[in-house]
């Protein structure tokens, strides 16, 4: 991020990110449809987390698997919510099933290796965990697509590089923007879905953000694709004056300075992961 280059003329873009939350089930990712086909900007990011619930059970497969314990079971729910999400969603929703089948047969294989060596490997780890962003995305994208939007798909895990530190994840930079710009030559759409939370490593690994990264991921898209602001869209009004679980009467602040986003998130409130911060001061945000 050289602030010497001189900026090119893009069109103006806007960046939205949505939660698991926001993408449940086949209404709500109908309705988060909706939110980005009424937005007006020449340019636009969506940026997806897994369907609700969707990391955490990943996450219990994985564990099961490990233990040597049942797994089967409970991919089968997660695939089968999944195809329930694409027939309710979808006109024609055959290629979408195909392709839940597909990644779920990937997810068997990864967790049938999982329990055979009882300890696996981070990378077997990682791409069990970021199969939600992969299946939710792909979702959002072939609705958006069915009502006319002017799309394209982005597996953040071809772009997005970055290296594990004790600070967390740090994105290699130049790498990724070269990336991008392989990738936008493949991609005239004006719009693109997204990937939330996974990415790949400096050996070109699958890897995640850690846990409640895609807010991380929106900020960095953000940042690559020069958007001109970002909307971070969850299952609260805003940021509250105090988690709303804890503190039910808590209101929504009208504003707050990039430092007062940053403490929050720092210590601990889940509304902001607390990397996000860091492109978003770099580029002046909104
Ligand atoms: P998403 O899936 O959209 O990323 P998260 O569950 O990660 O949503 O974050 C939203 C949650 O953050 C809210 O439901 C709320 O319980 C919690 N939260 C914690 N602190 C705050 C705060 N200061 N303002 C708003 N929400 C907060
Ligand atoms: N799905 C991931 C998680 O649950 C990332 C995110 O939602 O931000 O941690
Ligand atoms: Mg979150």
């Amino acid at each position: 991020m050289d602030s010497s280059q001189p900026a090119l003329l893009l069109p103006p873009c806007r960046a939205h990110k949505f939660g698991g939350s926001s993408l449940a089930d086949a209404e709500r990712i109908r309705h988060v449809a909706g939110l980005l086909l009424a937005d007006d900007a020449p340019r636009q990011l969506a940026v997806s987390s897994a369907m609700h619930g969707t990391t955490n059970a990943l996450v219990a497969l994985a564990d099961a698997a490990t233990a040597g314990g049942e797994w089967r079971n409970a991919l089968d729910a997660l695939r089968q919510r999944h195809r329930d999400t694409a027939r309710a969603l979808l006109e024609h929703p055959d290629a979408m099933l195909s392709q839940v089948d597909a990644l779920c047969g990937e997810l068997a294989e990864l967790l049938q290796a999982t329990s055979l060596l009882r300890q696996p490997g981070r990378t077997a780890l990682e791409r069990i965990h970021g199969m939600g962003e992969v299946l939710s995305t792909a979702l959002l994208h072939a609705h958006l697509v069915e009502r006319g939007g002017d799309y394209a798909l982005l597996d953040a895990r071809e772009v997005l590089v970055v290296r594990h530190t004790d600070l967390g994840a740090v994105v290699d930079w130049e790498q990724s923007a070269r990336n991008l710009v392989d990738w936008r030559a493949r991609h005239p759409q004006t719009r693109a879905n997204i990937t939330g939370f996974v990415a790949r490593d400096e050996h070109g690994l699958p890897t995640t953000l850690g846990r409640n990264g895609s807010d991380y991921s929106a900020a960095i898209f953000a940042s690559l694709f020069e958007a001109d602001e970002l909307h971070i869209w969850s299952d609260v009004d805003g940021v509250l004056s105090a988690d709303p679980r804890v503190v039910p009467e808590a209101v929504p602040l009208a504003a707050m300075s990039y430092r007062e986003a940053c403490e929050l998130a720092y210590f601990g409130a889940k509304v902001i992961h607390p990397q996000t911060m860091t492109p978003a001061i770099a580029r002046g945000l909104p």
